[in-house]
């Protein structure tokens, strides 16, 4: 039977870089959810919609296509067919997600989205690995692996910054480490969906691991708790 993986983290705890790992490993599907809030985010600024109307900033959702794609396992994101995988990673668009993304409105759309999106791969006879805030909370709250992955918020600016470089985005560390502490706080904060452990989800914390053995903890945790279902 197939399963779902359902993992949740703050901004830079590793979650995309641990999860395309692990998917490669166990031949899951990926899928990377802020992508889709990041694209939506990407359309309320080329629209120049104003970002506290939730009305507008839900209505274009209506308006627009999102659409996620798998290119020699490496997961892009289209916005009316246009490939915006970079576009989105923009210090403008981080500037403006978490905050798109807080109205319910938006919250519900998109939530649907990643169900179609994880039930389609489910159909496919496929086992799924989605990372994001509500994952394991609201999206699939019943996920057969629920994992929540943390590091304190200067592990993660560290890296942020050292992603930031290899993606051409030049800020200082002090910028993106407050850029990250007001994400957090945002999306500790929202009235839907908000960035919480699961109370049943398994707490890993990635401070002071290396990616190689974060990477084969999950491996074990998915093992361990796919052999209890099977059982
Ligand atoms: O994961 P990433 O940092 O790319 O996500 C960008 C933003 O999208 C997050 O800071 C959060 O505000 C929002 N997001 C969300 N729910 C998800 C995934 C991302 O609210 N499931």
């Amino acid at each position: 039977m197939s399963y779902i993986v359902a993992i949740d983290g703050p901004a830079g705890a590793g979650k995309g870089t641990i999860t395309k790992l692990v998917a490669k490993d166990l031949g899951l599907v990926s899928i990377d959810t802020g992508m889709l809030y990041r694209c939506h985010a990407l359309a309320v600024l080329r629209n120049k919609i104003p970002i506290s109307n939730e009305k507008e900033v839900a209505g274009i959702l209506e308006k627009i296509d999102i659409n996620l794609k798998n290119k020699n396992n490496k997961q892009l994101v289209f916005l009316n067919g246009e490939d915006v995988s970079t576009q989105i990673r923009t210090p403008e668009v981080s500037g403006i997600v978490s905050q798109t993304s807080s109205f319910p409105s938006v919250r519900e759309k998109i939530t649907k989205i990643e169900r179609k999106i994880g039930y389609d791969w489910l159909k496919e006879g496929k086992n799924i690995i989605m990372e994001g805030r509500d994952i394991t909370t609201v999206v699939f709250p019943d996920a057969k692996v629920k994992i929540y992955l943390d590091a304190t918020p200067i592990e993660r600016a560290k890296r942020r910054c050292r992603q930031n470089k290899r993606n051409g985005i030049n800020q200082s560390f002090e910028e993106v480490l407050q850029a990250i502490m007001e994400r957090d706080k945002n999306d500790m904060n929202k009235p839907v969906g908000a960035l919480k452990k699961a109370p049943d989800a398994i707490y890993v914390d990635s401070s002071k691991s290396s990616v190689n053995k974060i990477k084969h903890k999950i491996i074990s945790i998915i093992k361990q708790k796919t052999k209890e279902i099977e059982q």
